[in-house]
């Protein structure tokens, strides 16, 4: 029987890695559902291409162009936020939740509600809600695979381990494009600049969140939250090469370390397989004409979102969730040319300090609802910070 599966978030970077995947095997599959925004070209030929069901566009505004595309194929058409959620919650035994920042959350929801097994490279689910997130994972009994590199390597690290034996969790950063930039440079730094990864191939915003590191801060609260780990017990590693995704050390001072190579497949490929490993078009490294791997402790003035992670961890509650927003919205704010690139980092800190003030409903019961008032009030506070900046 082919598997049935979803991909949210098909037509981005991890979503086409996805594909790439599933193609190879095309038998293996029967795929139920692809989603996408504003990327109709490329998601009505992927879903024409692999028989999908039905094919999905965030946009209401680009339903009738997405029906043109899908004429005559068979492939149901929809759109909107609501459209991503029903098709998340139609039967399927795996689904990729691959949709950029806050708005994956709904859709992984419904994804886990019906009892599919949920390949999670939306961080920011388990940023914003990892706590209900999880919960809805145990009660339905479904599982969620970590599909970050890094949190990919921490799980395959720690198959067959004493979890509590853990002593602590090492990511690994490769610094982004500003890792070596003299200080003084980072706010003239060009949204073209920002936009280039030294190792990784991914989208826009998750390579500019590297440069600035705020995509390695959530991922320390990924770790927390996933891994369920004292924020105490993560540490980060700047490490240029990007072959070593994660590092654990147990209470008997040995390390266990996940290496590869920078290409999302293998993440991807380990969750879609899992529990079993089979071949996979990536890159075999060889040790020898690599000849060093380097490493370096991160450095807070050049990266002050370590330290605002570690700061929306100590306060708790959704505080993750007002982290990840003001995130999202300074992000916004340098791509317009609001703010340069400095200043995203004060944006979200103006934003934190701004939100703990109304620390009752910051520590208010987490419901997907109030993760999502938090996130609207985050946002209107990161987009006042913005305008105080922009003059
Ligand atoms: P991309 O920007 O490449 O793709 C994002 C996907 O989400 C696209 O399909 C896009 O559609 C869709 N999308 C954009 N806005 C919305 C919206 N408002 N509602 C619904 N769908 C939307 O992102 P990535 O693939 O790089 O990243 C996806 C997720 O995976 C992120 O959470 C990221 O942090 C995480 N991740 C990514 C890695 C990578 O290597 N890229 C590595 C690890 C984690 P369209 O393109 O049609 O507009």
């Amino acid at each position: 029987m082919p598997r049935r599966v979803s991909i949210l978030g098909a037509t981005g970077s991890i979503g086409q890695n996805t594909i790439d995947l599933i193609r190879r095997d095309a038998g293996d599959y029967d795929v139920v559902a692809l989603t996408g925004a504003g990327n109709i070209a490329q998601l009505a030929a992927d879903a024409i291409e692999l028989g999908a069901d039905v094919a999905v566009t965030a946009r209401d505004d680009l339903l009738d162009e997405l029906r043109a595309a899908l004429q005559g194929s068979g492939v149901e058409a929809a759109a909107g936020a609501g459209a991503l959620v029903e098709v998340a919650a139609r039967p399927a035994d795996w689904i990729m939740s691959a949709i950029v920042g806050a708005a994956g959350l709904a859709p992984g929801f419904a994804a886990l509600e019906q009892g599919s097994t949920l390949a999670l490279a939306n961080k920011e689910s388990l940023v914003c809600a990892g706590k209900i997130l999880l919960d809805t994972a145990r009660t339905k009994g479904t599982t969620i695979l970590p599909v970050d590199s890094e949190h990919s390597a921490i799980f395959q690290a720690l198959v067959g381990e004493d979890i509590s034996a853990i002593e602590r969790i090492i990511i690994t950063a490769s610094g982004g494009a500003f890792r070596d930039w003299p200080l003084q440079d980072l706010p003239q730094a060009t949204l073209d600049q920002a936009s280039s990864h030294p190792n990784w191939d991914m989208g826009q915003r998750i390579t500019i969140d590297s440069a600035s590191m705020f995509n390695k801060a959530m991922e320390v609260i990924e770790t927390r939250e996933f891994f369920g780990v004292d924020p105490a017990q993560i540490e980060v590693l700047v490490h240029p090469q990007s072959m070593i995704h994660a590092l654990v050390g147990f209470n008997d001072g040995g390390l266990m370390a996940h290496v590869g190579p920078p290409d999302m497949r293998h993440a991807i490929g380990y969750a879609l397989h899992y529990p079993h490993r089979k071949r996979l078009p990536v890159e075999r490294l060889d040790f020898a004409a690599i000849g060093q791997f380097e490493f370096r402790a991160p450095d807070d003035v050049r990266w002050p979102a370590l330290r605002l992670a570690r700061e929306a961890m100590a306060t708790g509650g959704m505080m993750g969730a007002v982290f990840n927003a003001a995130k999202e919205a300074a992000l916004d704010g340098f791509v317009a040319g609001q703010i340069n690139f400095v200043q995203m980092a004060e944006v979200v800190e103006d934003t934190m300090t701004h939100l703990d003030h109304q620390s009752g409903l910051i520590h208010a019961t987490m419901t997907l609802d109030n993760v999502y008032k938090v996130d609207h009030l985050a946002r209107e506070a990161a987009k006042a910070a913005i305008d105080k900046r922009a003059g």
